[in-house]
């Protein structure tokens, strides 16, 4: 199946399927006898379990780069070591970057591609279900000590290749923790969708066709907002949902041991209990949504490791925050997002609402 995604800046197309690696890098055959060479960027984890399968589909002659995994692969000495790496491999404007992985690292390659010579191709093939929402729409970054994605770029791909094959060597952790996003879809656009996924199996066990139309699903909602604002001024906010206090439970608890997904799954509950207050969400569906989180094995116990004083310090880090004031993205009803300021205060008693229900 194809999407596409139409940008100011670039316009490309998202092939996802089964088994569809070779067929769809074949599809791109211009872009691969115009490139003098073909660099793959991967990580171990990702190099090891899908190594072959890889190999066996991959039809063109490629080098290969192997990074480490995890939030290691975004950091500025990995982001030196890939460009000297690129140096050494005397790659040239032509040059094609094939970033093989999941968010990780698709970001840092994303950004390796757009500033090794002021930019230069690259193809995103993902291995998470979370690479469904981070391989479409051109956001790259690496992370900074002083907070994770400072630096980056809006960078589109030539073409994002989704052949969920690699999704088979996951683990529990990371289908849940991609699940997240795919639910964050649901909420920002279609109330029926988020009521299907709530009766539904538990995100770990979805039967695979199944899988496949919600991350299609997820993947249309990301590149239909994209559309509208690449550069994250108005809409694209949205898919921030549950980011805000997400990011701070995943900073606070130290990046990789609360997957970012599974940290967005907590955020999305906080969303819910603030657009009590500020939307028309009513507490039975939020109370719903919780079960079904907590059924799914989303880690609420994080939560109670940190005060909120120790949160507010990550919260007021994020780039939302404006000199103090969080902005938070809020549900009027399911699958109608807005964006609203809210006081820290606000945040206090949201955050003691969201203890006494994990009490
Ligand atoms: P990830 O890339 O770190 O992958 C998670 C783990 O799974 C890693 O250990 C990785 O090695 C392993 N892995 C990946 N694919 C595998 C496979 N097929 N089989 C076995 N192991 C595999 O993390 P992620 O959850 O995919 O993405 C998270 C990152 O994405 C974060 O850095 C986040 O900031 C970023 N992100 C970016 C955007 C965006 O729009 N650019 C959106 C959301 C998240
Ligand atoms: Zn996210």
């Amino acid at each position: 199946m194809e999407i596409p995604v139409k940008t100011p800046s670039n316009s490309y197309a998202v092939t996802i399927g089964k088994g569809i690696l070779r067929e769809a890098l074949t599809a791109q055959h211009d872009l691969f006898t115009k490139a003098d060479k073909i660099i793959v960027l991967t990580d171990e984890n990702v190099w090891t379990a899908q190594q072959s399968y890889f190999e066996a589909n991959f039809p063109y002659i490629f080098e290969v780069h192997v990074m480490p995994a995890g939030e290691k692969c975004k950091s500025f000495e990995n982001y030196n070591e890939v460009q000297t790496y690129l140096l050494k491999q005397k790659c040239t404007r032509k040059s094609l970057i094939i970033a093989f992985g999941g968010g990780a690292v698709g970001d840092l390659a994303g950004f390796v591609a757009a500033t090794y010579m002021r930019g230069i191709p690259f193809i995103q093939v993902p291995t998470t279900i979370l690479a469904h929402d981070s391989a479409v729409g051109g956001k790259t970054a690496i992370n900074h000590e002083l907070g994770k994605n400072m630096i980056g770029a809006f960078y589109q791909p030539e073409a994002v290749i989704f052949d969920i094959t690699f999704l088979h060597s996951l683990s529990e952790k990371e289908v849940r923790s991609g699940m997240a996003e795919v639910i964050k879809h649901a909420l920002i656009s279609d109330a029926q969708w988020v009521e299907e996924l709530l009766e539904g199996d538990h995100v770990t066990e979805l039967p695979e066709d199944l899988l496949a139309n919600y991350l299609a699903h997820g993947i249309q909602v990301k590149a239909t907002i994209v559309e509208q604002d690449e550069t994250e001024q108005s809409v694209r906010k949205y898919l921030n949902l549950g980011h805000t206090y997400g990011h701070a439970i995943e900073a606070a608890a130290g990046y990789g041991r609360v997957a970012h997904g599974e940290a967005i799954m907590i955020g999305l509950i906080f969303s819910l209990l603030l657009s009590e207050k500020f939307g028309k969400v009513n507490h039975q569906f939020t109370k719903r949504f919780l079960h079904f989180a907590m059924e799914n094995g989303y880690p609420f116990e994080a939560v109670q490791e940190f005060t909120f004083e120790q949160l507010t310090e990550y919260l007021l880090k994020d780039k939302k925050a404006d000199y103090g004031q969080l902005q938070f993205v809020l549900l009027e009803t399911i699958g109608q997002p807005f964006v609203q300021k809210v006081e820290l205060e606000q945040c206090r008693e949201i955050d003691r609402q969201l203890r006494a229900l994990l009490a």
